[in-house]
């Protein structure tokens, strides 16, 4: 006989709890436990202990928010389904500060007139990219979506085949592109696009040419492309603007850390693109935003565009960015408190260490954990063939697929990878500070 739904919201465990958990939680979770009881031969709760216990946990898992905190232990440190890029502490400050009353987000304090939110995060993104203006919306892709608006709307946009990619879940550049009213023209083959073939496209219709990085994969061989510099002349004989987008959101070279061979936003400018467009969050290290930068003309015609409404950034975002663009001024210090910065240039020998202390401390719960050198990645549509050594923990036991899972399910998820039938802990997009935690949290999970 299972015990009534009543006779359980009595046991003194469950009246406590009621004390901070709304009944109607409380009472859903007590059905539930007690469902999960009806006709299961073994395992039912014997005592009240293990009754209260029960619907503890299903008060707590009820409880839990759906979007939350996890380890990112996969190697890969901008990832796009684990939320891209960590905030800087500067940067969280300033939300809090902003969001927790009111602030100027779209009011011009020295004249006490309406002003605009576009006015906030400009002159500083100018400022450290040698642009000439810049405007801040939502993402990257709304940012292609209105700077083509805003260019090429019933016109057409040139742009080569072998850029015509998809860049990470639902966003192919063709079909951003068409959504923006410019019809698009493809020019050039898979693997080699020369600059005639920008010239025979470009007719009065023309409205802009176009230009995306390949940030999530290289094309070698038998290949030729032009380069923004050489299109931005071609552009310029046209008489219409080049469009590139950029990706990375790269402030900084990076080469003295080992990682070369991507632009900054100043290289693309200096280039000549009349429009650079990036993301806030990939390697900027930023919240999600997308960020225009490039000739004062077509970013005022980027603002008065009525989608400049629909694409608009929050007064979070804009916290959030401006403080993350501030820490720029300092290269060093930029290295240093931008976490996707400083995740990315830490040395190997201290990632190294920290995989060795974290392993013994494991064995020591009776886990069999060692260390691996490993490779991470940057993530995040940029140097996609860039390796960055890294050491990883790696849980050797001959079920991973379960410890995979059960780390997963962890109070704070730990999300590893599986490579050569051993699951493996990457710390190099671990905070050192979090390294007890992530440890406790899985000689829990797995012991
Ligand atoms: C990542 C990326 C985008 C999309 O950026 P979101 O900010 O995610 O919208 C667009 N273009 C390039 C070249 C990218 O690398």
């Amino acid at each position: 006989m299972l015990p009534a739904v009543t006779v359980l919201l009595d046991l003194p465990g469950i009246q406590q709890l009621l004390d901070v958990t709304p009944r109607a939680v409380v009472t859903d979770a007590i059905r539930a436990v007690v469902e999960d009881a009806r006709g299961v031969a073994h395992g039912v709760p014997a005592n009240d202990a293990e009754w209260t216990a029960a619907i503890i946990e299903a008060v707590t898992v009820r409880q839990q928010p759906s979007l939350r905190r996890l380890f990112n232990a996969t190697g890969v440190v901008l990832h796009t389904n684990l939320g891209r890029a960590p905030l800087a502490a500067a940067a969280l400050q300033a939300i809090q500060d902003v969001a927790s009353g009111f602030c100027n987000l779209e009011y011009d304090i020295a004249n006490g007139v309406r002003g605009s939110r576009h006015s906030h995060c400009s002159a500083l993104i100018a400022e450290l990219t040698g642009a000439e203006d810049a405007m801040v919306v939502n993402n990257c892709a709304a940012a292609l979506v209105l700077a083509l608006n805003s260019c090429a709307d019933g016109r057409e946009a040139i742009i080569s085949r072998g850029e015509l990619v998809e860049i990470g879940g639902s966003f192919r550049v063709p079909d951003i592109m068409a959504k923006s009213g410019a019809a698009l023209i493809e020019v050039g083959t898979t693997n080699r696009t020369h600059a005639d073939d920008y010239r025979r496209a470009l007719s009065p219709r023309t409205g802009a040419i176009v230009t995306v990085h390949r940030s999530n994969f290289t094309l070698e061989g038998f290949v030729a492309a032009v380069p923004p510099r050489d299109l931005a002349a071609i552009a310029a004989e046209g008489g219409v603007p080049l469009i590139h987008d950029f990706g990375s959101g790269l402030l900084l070279d990076l080469a003295p850390w080992g990682l070369s061979g991507e632009p900054t936003a100043s290289d693309a400018i200096r280039a000549g693109a009349s429009l650079v467009l990036m993301s806030g969050d990939k390697l900027l290290g930023g919240p999600q935003a997308g960020i225009v930068v490039g000739r004062a003309e077509w970013i005022g015609a980027m603002r008065r565009n009525p989608l400049a409404r629909a694409f608009r950034v929050d007064k979070l975002t804009l916290a959030a960015l401006e403080a993350t663009l501030a820490l720029y001024r300092d290269p060093a210090r930029a290295v240093v408190e931008i976490p996707a910065l400083a995740m990315l240039t830490a040395p190997v020998e201290a990632i190294a260490a920290r995989a060795e202390h974290l392993a013994a401390s494991l064995r020591a719960t009776g886990i069999a954990a060692s260390t691996r050198a490993v490779d991470a990645t940057v993530g995040g549509g940029a140097f996609p063939t860039a390796r960055i050594p890294s050491a990883a923990v790696a849980i050797e036991v001959t079920d991973v697929d379960t410890a995979a899972t059960r780390l997963r399910g962890a109070r704070v998820p730990v999300i590893g990878r599986i490579a050569d039938g051993v699951l493996l802990l990457d710390l190099r997009g671990v905070p050192s500070e979090l390294d007890a935690e992530l440890g406790a949290l899985v000689a829990g999970a797995l012991s």
